[in-house]
Parts: C-alpha cells; structure tokens; sequence
C-alpha cells in the first residue's frame, strides 16, 4: 500500500476539507468560502436540512433558513460539495433523519455522498464506544468513564433513532478516525474501507484533524505541506470554519498565507467524494481486516488520550 498514487492531471497529491457546520451562519464563513474559491479548492460543506425544535448544545444556521439555504445552494452550484451532519443540531428519531434527507435532496438535487455524525446527536451511527472493538472499546469507556455507553443509536434496529438502512441506502461515505497528522492516507491507506463489523455504513473515510484555526494551521504548517507533497499522499482535513477561520470580513492571516501557500503546489483540489470515488477505483473496494481495524482504532485512541482527539 506505500506505492504512490498517480493523482489525475498529474497532480502531486490531493488536498481537501469536510467542514463541520457546527456553529456557522452564512455571515461568519462567507469570506472563507470566497476565499477558497478563488483559490480553485473545492471542498466539502456539511449542513442541517432542517431546524431542530429544541435549544442544541451546539448550533447554527440550518438550511430553514432562507438566506443561509440560498448561500449553501450557490457554494453547490459554483462546484463545492453539500455533505451531511444528521438532520439537524440536536438528536433525531428515524422520521426525522429521513425528512431531513428528504429535504436535502430537494435542495440540493440528489442525496448526499458524504456524512459525518455531529457531536452527541443520538442517532449518530456507530458512534461513541461502538465505534471501537475489543479491548479498544473498553479503553474507551474506561477513558469516558461509560458515560458513552449505548448513547448512540443510528445502528441499533428497532431504536427509534434507528436510520441505519437508510444510511446504508442513501449515504455512500461516513467519516470515522481523525489523527493529527497532515497526510490522511498514509495513517489510512486503504480508504474508502468497508468493515463488515458495521454492515450499515458502505464506506468509511478518516480525516486529519484541526477543529478550529490554531490547530488547522498546526496541521497544514509548511513542513506538513512539503511532506505531503514529497509523499504524493492524500489530506482530508476534518474542521469547523465557523472557529475563527474568519474575524469580521478579514480572514485569519495565518489561515490566509498556509493556504496560499498551499495551492501554489501541484495539487487535486476536489471535494471530498471527488477524492474518495478516485481512490475507490485506484484501489478496489477495500473491506478492512481485523488488524487494519486494530491499528487504526489503537492510534485514533492514543491521539485521544493524548491530544484530545475527537
Ligand atoms: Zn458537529
């Protein structure tokens, strides 16, 4: 699997970023997203279809609203991905996760290729301990003092959180490990990856964590971008750009000059799916094995341990 990949147009490597929409608004991440389509990234926004009745934990703008959904559906026609973050900022049974897929379809055309679980929503699929195994798993809890314990239920039949099969019919790519490291595939080689452990996801994707400005410019610092370079290897960088990308209209200016920097190299800006369909015919369909699984599962819970990882 070191072997390199011979990325289209004789690219180098490949660079993108699944925004966690946690907290964004059309306002705080619209000079981002001019940002970076000016510099030809194409990346992939997460939404909420639909607006939740209840105060979340953590919020922000969903696609019932007017202007932010007209902005949302103008970064999709100018050639940004649309990706899911449930069907809105707090927990949703199985009705509502399909009304919420339902809704982004009819604004957005088809349904969404891509998926990550938003924080504590209790039909987030495979997630808190069962997103481990074995003696993983029990770290895990040991770690979180079981307070995760059978809290989420995507995948648990007969839940009324339960959308796993809708999931598994609608949803082609769902974000799993994150690890501090700029290159994704060199931590994660075979993805896209099936793992028949978790039947209702058709692919898993890891990603390179920076959830807000400090640690993504940590990430993607110069020396990371070189080596990603050197290494012709693949960057999915999993953040929140409503976490300080953006002060006022003015970006960040370290934010500003890595990312300039960046795509004045030879890169594949594509959105996230772009990228995964690439490499899920470069590599065949990949169903990971019991010591594939293991190792990411024993590094994901040591940058946990360590760095806090999410
Ligand atoms: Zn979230």
């Amino acid at each position: 699997m070191s072997r390199k990949i011979r990325w289209p147009d004789g690219r180098a490597f490949a660079f993108t970023v699944f925004d966690d929409t946690d907290r964004a608004t059309a306002e705080n991440i619209r000079e981002v997203y001019a940002f970076l389509k000016d510099l030809g990234m194409f990346t992939t926004k997460s939404v909420w279809p639909i607006r939740g009745k209840e105060t979340p934990r953590i919020g922000g703008a969903t696609c019932d609203d007017g202007d932010y959904c007209d902005f949302v559906r103008r970064l999709h026609a100018e050639g940004f991905e649309i990706g899911f973050h449930n069907a809105t900022f707090h927990s949703s049974c199985r009705e509502d996760t399909i009304r919420g897929l339902d809704t982004f379809a009819r604004y957005f055309g088809h349904d969404p290729a891509t998926h990550a679980n938003h924080a504590d929503n209790a039909e987030a699929i495979y997630w808190g301990e069962d997103r481990l195994s074995g003696m993983y798993r029990a770290g895990y809890n040991l770690l979180t003092q079981f307070r995760n314990r059978g809290r989420f239920r995507g995948h648990r039949e007969g839940d009324p959180c339960f959308w796993g099969d809708v999931c598994k019919s609608r949803i082609k790519y769902v974000r799993n490990f994150v690890y501090s490291e700029m290159n994704t595939l060199r931590l994660c080689p075979f993805m896209p990856y099936h793992d028949p452990q978790r039947p209702y996801v058709n692919y898993w994707f890891a990603s390179s964590e920076g959830p807000e400005v400090g640690a993504f410019n940590g990430c993607v610092a110069e020396a990371a971008q070189d080596r990603l370079e050197a290494e012709g290897g693949a960057c999915i960088m999993y953040t929140h750009f409503a976490y300080g990308f953006q002060e006022g209209r003015d970006l960040q200016p370290r934010f500003e000059r890595l990312l300039r920097r960046l795509a004045g190299k030879n890169g594949w800006f594509v959105p996230v799916s772009r990228l995964l369909d690439f490499l899920l015919e470069h590599n065949g369909r990949n169903v990971i094995t019991d010591r594939e699984r293991a190792s990411l599962e024993r590094r994901w819970l040591f940058n946990k341990v360590f760095r806090g990882t999410s």
